[in-house]
């Protein structure tokens, strides 16, 4: 069994002290909550500058979030003015980074064979690629849903050998910030088509056991009826996950 994932991507969002006030506070609002006993797994991705005081504070407060990066380098050390090593990440104790984003795609031109070589650079050091992929509008009415998210994710997974640990976002790039998320038949359409991928390329056990997210326009009101989808084993959360409240009643969906 997949133990569901409730990630949130901060994006550009809470210097370090505001991130310091939320996470403390999203602690105390989930006291008791289901996460604590190991049944979902919360995972925050705050931006770089975070990263350092969110691990001390979870480590100091034995807070039960895990930590990821929202995007690193290809590549491990050097010449790359402001790029930030997977290895940086891993002595920081973040397990997972975000790779392949749409914004990341859209505002930095990240090709399916960047995306590709950034996982590689993940499973170097250690750390789970939450590999993004999602089609626009523009593709969604061109050549449907899944083929976009299909062909990326093939790509991604290229070279990954079958052992890695790798989660999977779909995102629909219509549904994130849009308020209009798509519908469980069409994240399960797609999850499931994803899930395929795996089992393809990194085979049936790998399948089984790589966790499918979704994402885009998660709130509070309709995660329970994506969790309800076989193929959806979690989802990555964008603007309700610097809402306290909503981030926390987010976690305790009931299916
Ligand atoms: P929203 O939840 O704000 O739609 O963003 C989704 C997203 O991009 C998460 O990575």
């Amino acid at each position: 069994v997949r133990t569901p994932l409730i990630a949130g991507n901060w994006k550009m969002n809470l210097d370090h002290l505001q991130a310091v006030a939320f996470v403390q506070k999203l602690h105390w609002t989930l006291k008791d909550a289901k996460h604590e006993d190991g049944s979902v797994e919360v995972a925050v991705f705050p931006p770089f500058t975070d990263l350092r005081t969110v691990q001390t504070l979870l480590d100091a407060d034995k807070i039960p979030f895990s930590l990821g990066g929202q995007d690193l380098s290809p590549k491990d050390s050097g010449a790359f003015t402001g790029d930030i090593s997977g290895a940086f990440l891993a002595k920081l104790d973040a397990q997972y980074v975000i790779i392949g984003h749409s914004e990341r795609r859209e505002y930095h031109h990240e090709t399916d064979e960047v995306v590709a070589s950034k996982v590689q650079a993940a499973l170097r050091h250690g750390l789970v690629p939450v590999i993004c992929v999602g089609e626009t509008a523009e593709d969604l009415e061109k050549y449907g849903a899944s083929a976009v998210p299909v062909g990326q994710l093939k790509t991604a997974l290229a070279d990954v050998p079958a052992d890695a640990d790798i989660v999977v976002a779909y995102e629909p790039v219509w549904a994130i910030g849009s308020g209009q998320a798509a519908t469980p038949d069409q994240a399960q359409d797609v999850c499931a088509k994803l899930r395929a991928v795996v089992a393809d390329t990194l085979g049936a056990d790998a399948a089984e056991r790589t966790r499918v997210l979704y994402g885009g326009s998660v709130k509070a009101a309709n995660i329970a009826s994506f969790m309800r989808e076989p193929d959806v084993d979690g989802a990555l959360v964008g603007g309700a996950s610097l809402v306290v409240d909503e981030f926390a009643a987010i976690i305790r969906y009931q299916k």
